[in-house]
């Protein structure tokens, strides 16, 4: 078999943009997929690109992921003319409704945070959002508009990076499935299919979603678990939805002006497994929550239900770099975020390959960090009193 300069484990997003990177780098490239490409988070993502933390774990993520927004035009730029495909790409910014609780105190608490991160948010007064946003619902309290915020389209993306890439000379090899790196000593040489055979590599990226911990050897550097997360479409007949909206209890993404307008509303964080299911519990609380938001969307059609399994982390941190293995590199366990960091997670990783340094400083990202903290786990263990 052909010994190709890195092999890439997963073909989602994140399996997608490295490759594009590495290719135009002159690098050979093989993308391996279990399934047919793109057929996990990565297509079931609403596709908010959101630098804003969702919950305190979150805060150190802010920096990569503004740096990340900041790549996204220039991203979508590069993938659409390598693909001739469209992404999505909107820049249209988001507007956070406040309907319960304090909702003054909510307002300037969440406006002090955002701005303590350097990310723009300011406060919107109750009419100016209703102009903005006619459909908002009535029930809002107060309101904030995240200017800098935008979304893109997130089968569509996927499916134009992957192209982009194929046309750059990486081979796409769906149907592959991993089931072990292949080491000798302490270093990496490829990967083992399922039939045993050998795909030889010079470098390996894991980038397997949920599933990186259940290729054999990854696991200590790859704790990734799944979290399943449910969507709804809604095709909406009436005026059309500018914005992204959040609220505490939901978000809804547009997807493009023209009537009908699809609306896609989400989402759970479920510990439900590797199982795929939507459930009327999820769906009810989705409807719930749209229904708050935008009250007129009771009316619109249900056009499409789905789920997908994001792949989490113990910290809530993404999984990026090298570990102590000679030849593997880690593109994993970007959670609710992988849409948005897919761009500063090609960059870091084509960086780190082909020049061996990378222009942010992601140690804190460290495959390495589960690795010590094991280690450390069992030093506590096994020390006497
Ligand atoms: C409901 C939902 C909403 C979301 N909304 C957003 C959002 O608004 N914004 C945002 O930024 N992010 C969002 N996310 C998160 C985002 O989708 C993920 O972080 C991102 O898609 C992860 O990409 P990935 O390529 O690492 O994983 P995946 O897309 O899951 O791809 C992993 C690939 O690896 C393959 N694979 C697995 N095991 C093997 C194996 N053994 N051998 C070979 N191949 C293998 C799989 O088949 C799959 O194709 C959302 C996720 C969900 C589920």
């Amino acid at each position: 078999m052909k010994t190709h300069d890195v092999v890439i484990i997963g073909g989602g997003i994140m399996g997608g943009a490295v490759a594009l990177e590495l290719a135009r780098r002159g690098l050979q490239v093989a993308v391996l997929d279990r399934q047919e490409l793109m057929r996990e988070a990565s297509w079931a993502a609403a596709g908010m690109l959101s630098p804003a933390p969702d919950c305190p774990a979150a805060i150190p993520l802010v920096p990569l992921a503004r740096t990340s927004l900041a790549l996204y035009p220039e991203f979508v730029d590069a993938v659409q003319d390598a693909s001739g495909a469209r992404t999505g790409f909107r820049k249209n910014g988001a507007i956070e409704g406040i309907f319960h609780g304090d909702a003054e105190r909510e307002l300037s608490t969440l406006v002090a945070l955002h701005r303590g991160l350097g990310l723009a948010c300011e406060p919107l007064p109750l009419e100016e959002a209703r102009t903005m946003e006619p459909l908002l619902g009535r029930e809002a309290r107060a309101a904030a508009f995240l200017p800098d915020e935008c979304s893109v389209e997130p089968r569509a993306l996927t499916a134009a990076v992957l192209a982009a890439a194929a046309s750059a000379g990486v081979t796409l090899c769906p149907g592959a499935e991993v089931s072990s790196l292949a080491l000798q000593g302490n270093k990496c040489v490829g990967v083992r299919t399922s039939p045993g055979e050998l795909f030889p590599a010079a470098q390996v990226v894991l980038a397997a979603g949920c599933w990186s911990s259940q290729i054999s050897g990854a696991a200590p550097f790859a704790p990734t678990r799944p979290v399943r997360g449910q969507m709804v479409a809604l095709r909406n007949s009436g005026a059309p939805i500018r914005h992204v909206l959040r609220s505490e209890h939901g978000y809804m993404v547009p997807r493009g002006m023209d009537a009908p307008q699809t609306i896609v509303v989400g989402s759970t964080l479920e510990n439900a497994g590797y199982e795929k299911r939507v459930t009327s519990g999820g769906m009810e609380k989705i409807l719930a929550a749209a229904n708050e938001l935008v009250p007129e969307l009771a009316k619109a059609e249900i056009i499409e239900t789905w789920c997908g399994l994001r792949p989490g982390t113990p910290d809530q941190l993404p999984i990026l770099g090298p570990a102590e293995i000679e030849g593997l590199v880690f593109a994993t366990g970007h959670y609710r975020n992988g849409i948005l960091l897919a761009p500063i997670t090609a960059k870091l990783i084509g960086e780190w390959i082909a020049e061996h340094r990378t222009s942010f400083p992601w140690e804190s990202f460290s495959p390495l960090r589960f690795a010590r903290a094991n280690a450390d786990r069992s030093a506590t263990a096994s020390s006497p009193l």
